[in-house]
This record gives C-alpha cells, sequence and structure tokens, in this order.
C-alpha cells in the first residue's frame, strides 16, 4: 500500500492524500487517505500522476 499525495482533491473532505492498493490490477480504486471515501480508477489516478507530476506530488511508503 502506498500513500501519494496527488494534485486533486477528495470530493468528500478535501484531502490531498490518497491510498493507492498497488498489489491490486484492475478495478482497484484509490482511496482518500483521510475518510477513505471511494475517489476515482486506477486508470484516472494514472493521468493524474501524469498531470500532477509537473507541479506537486510527493510519493512515500506507507
Ligand atoms: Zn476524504
Amino acid at each position: 500500500m502506498m500513500t501519494v499525495t496527488l494534485n486533486l482533491d477528495c470530493s468528500v473532505c478535501g484531502h490531498d492524500r490518497f491510498r493507492l492498493p498497488i498489489k491490486q490490477k484492475g478495478g482497484a480504486h484509490v482511496t482518500c487517505a483521510n475518510c477513505s471515501a471511494y475517489k476515482c480508477q486506477i486508470r484516472d489516478l494514472e493521468k493524474a500522476l501524469i498531470a500532477a507530476g509537473r507541479h506537486r506530488t510527493a510519493v512515500s511508503a506507507a
């Protein structure tokens, strides 16, 4: 499990850290690290990571 900070906000609490279930394939969902709300599909996250990489993205093992 990784926790990543993205240039995205949780639609529920506005938090910008998300849990990334890296060991799952297909249908894996990213969840908010603060409230665990469903956020987005892993494919969307990949796009977000690419976009966020130009701005602010901190990745750390959790
Ligand atoms: Zn949240």
